[in-house]
């Protein structure tokens, strides 16, 4: 039987070069995105993998939009949702933002509030909000970052972000223990210096490239290991 995954921040970048990956290995894909209706790659994608792509709006910094998709799962998932509905088996937190050009002295709380929303908070409370959906032994990859490694960080560079993705980090601990009775294993992951809107064009790593080594990171990953920090290539970074 055919995988079931969810990706958020699908429509573009490593999102979407995810799903491609998730789709073309024959898994079926929950693919969340703010604005379905302009998803036009995701769209495009749909009509070449008839019944096995679902888009499904999700801002993941919202309570009311994460709530939504929980409640429209049982549609996707099939069977009315009961006890003998597939769970989701490899769910990744990747919708993610990084408010460039943030200066020491004029710093706001808001875009702060912001980054720790969609890249720390929503994300855990999304974990939350799905638990009942995921299978026993399902994957969680919370999409992190080298920026949030506080015993790497060397300069004063984007604090929002990196204060948003430490805090991730954190939850992904959190989420490695309170998961650990049902085998779901949880990942913190950095994919990379990616050439997506957000790592721009001249980053290392094409997002292919990124997608393929975060699924094989996961894929291999033993319940002894989550929790971890670790890159696209399985090796491990300092929190
Ligand atoms: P990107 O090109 O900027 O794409 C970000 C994605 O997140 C978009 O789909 C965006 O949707 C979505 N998103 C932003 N805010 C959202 C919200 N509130 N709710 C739902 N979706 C939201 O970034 P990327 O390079 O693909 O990055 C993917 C992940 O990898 C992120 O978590 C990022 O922090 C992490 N990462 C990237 C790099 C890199 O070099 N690129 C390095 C380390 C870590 P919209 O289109 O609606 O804005």
């Amino acid at each position: 039987m055919s995988r079931i995954a969810l990706v958020t921040g699908a429509n573009r970048g490593l999102g979407l070069a995810l799903v491609r990956q998730l789709l073309a290995r024959g898994d079926r894909v929950i693919a969340a995105c703010r604005q379905p209706g302009r998803a036009s790659a995701l769209n495009a994608l749909a009509g070449e993998y008839p019944g096995r792509l679902h888009v499904l709006p999700l801002d993941v910094a919202e309570p009311r939009s994460r709530a939504e998709l929980v409640r429209e799962l049982p549609l996707v998932l099939g069977e009315g949702g009961d006890e003998a509905a597939p769970r989701i088996d490899l769910l990744v937190n990747n919708a993610g933002v990084l408010h460039s050009g943030e200066r020491f002295g004029h710093l706001e709380q808001g875009q702060l509030e912001d980054s720790l929303r969609v890249n720390a908070l929503g994300p855990f409370l999304l974990v939350q909000a799905l638990a009942p959906w995921l299978a026993d032994g399902a994957r969680i990859a919370n999409l992190s970052s080298v920026m949030g490694s506080i015993g790497s960080r060397g300069e004063f560079r984007s604090p929002g972000y990196c204060v948003g993705k430490a805090a991730q980090n954190m939850f992904t601990v959190q989420l490695a223990h309170a998961l650990a009775p049902r085998g779901i294993v949880v990942l913190a992951l950095h994919p990379g210096w990616v050439r997506t809107d957000m790592g721009g064009a001249s980053a290392e790593v094409a997002p292919d490239d990124a997608a393929a080594g975060v699924l094989a990171v996961v894929d291999a990953a033993s319940v002894a290991q989550s929790g971890q920090f670790l890159d696209w290539r399985g090796q491990p970074l300092p929190w």
